[in-house]
């Protein structure tokens, strides 16, 4: 019975990115800003537009210039339904960044510094090219990023033809996905998983909580993100982000991504309006 569904349904299983994926190109990410929109008429509108997103991720500076931290964006499509003039979503698998300040649309990063900082990683991942084995840490997360990440096992993402294998340790990891809101519970056990990896090794914030504490940071029992309690490599925003998106950090991460294939190679262009 199941061998002849099998039959019947062929083979699921992407090639991305060593062949384009029309879903991968679909899937959406944090909200953007658009391209070639006008700037804010007045003061009033500006405060009006900062007031739309309740995560605070709409800034307007002094010039009437609009910035969206994608960090800070939980998805809630507000700006989108209300200025759909000035906002609409990201799309496709880049969605990651090699900077923190990176993922604040529209892009400003210097690409000196970016290109730096993609060289620094690059060196220290040179000795990950084969098997990469991952360890997953859950540091306050509400579980969105958990199925995303799970994901990636079955059939149709099917990760171990990347050469990519989850561990449950961190003796044997290569690469750290950290998920969650960098709750002060875990923020030890995240800092000894860490320590306990082998060099050379990477950090993934994944997930808006991870990035930048989504909307239970600041408090109490949260640390506003992963970002104080160990090194962050690769940056990859989303509410949750999707197991493409996921698969775009990993390749970033370990130098593995083709040019065409991820909007981080737009946004190391400066391009952070991506419709
Ligand atoms: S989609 Fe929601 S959270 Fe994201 S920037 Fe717009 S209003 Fe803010």
């Amino acid at each position: 019975m199941w061998a002849l569904r099998g039959l019947r349904n062929g083979v699921v299983t992407t090639r991305w990115p060593a062949r384009p994926d029309e879903y991968a190109a679909m899937t959406r990410g944090p909200a953007t800003v658009l391209a070639g929109h006008a700037a804010p008429a007045s003061a009033g509108e500006a405060e009006q537009l900062s007031g739309l997103c309740p995560a605070g991720a709409i800034t307007v500076d002094p010039p009437g210039r609009i910035r969206l931290d994608q960090g800070g964006c939980i998805q809630c499509g507000r700006c989108v339904a209300a200025r759909p003039d000035l906002f609409g979503w990201s799309a496709g698998p880049g969605q990651a960044a090699l900077s923190r300040a990176g993922l604040v649309v529209p892009v400003e990063e210097d690409p000196d510094s970016l290109a730096a900082l993609a060289g620094q990683l690059r060196a220290r991942t040179r000795a990950l090219r084969r098997s990469v084995h991952l360890r997953h840490v859950d540091a306050g997360s509400d579980g969105s990023e958990e199925w995303e990440i799970m994901a990636l096992l079955n059939p149709v993402y099917d990760i171990h033809r990347l050469g990519m294998f989850f561990t449950a340790s961190p003796r044997h990891a290569d690469v750290l996905l950290v998920t969650g809101a960098g709750s002060r519970g875990m923020a030890g056990p995240l800092r000894e998983t860490y320590e306990a990896m082998p060099h050379p090794k990477a950090v993934i914030a994944v997930g808006t909580d991870a990035v930048g504490g989504g909307l239970v940071s600041p408090t109490y029992a949260t640390s506003g993100g992963i970002g104080g309690i160990v090194p962050v490599d690769v940056w990859l925003p989303g509410s949750p982000p999707s197991p493409f998106a996921i698969l775009s950090a990993l390749l970033l991460a370990l130098d593995r991504l083709p040019s065409g294939n991820g909007g981080t190679v737009a946004r190391a262009a400066g391009d952070g309006a991506r419709p």
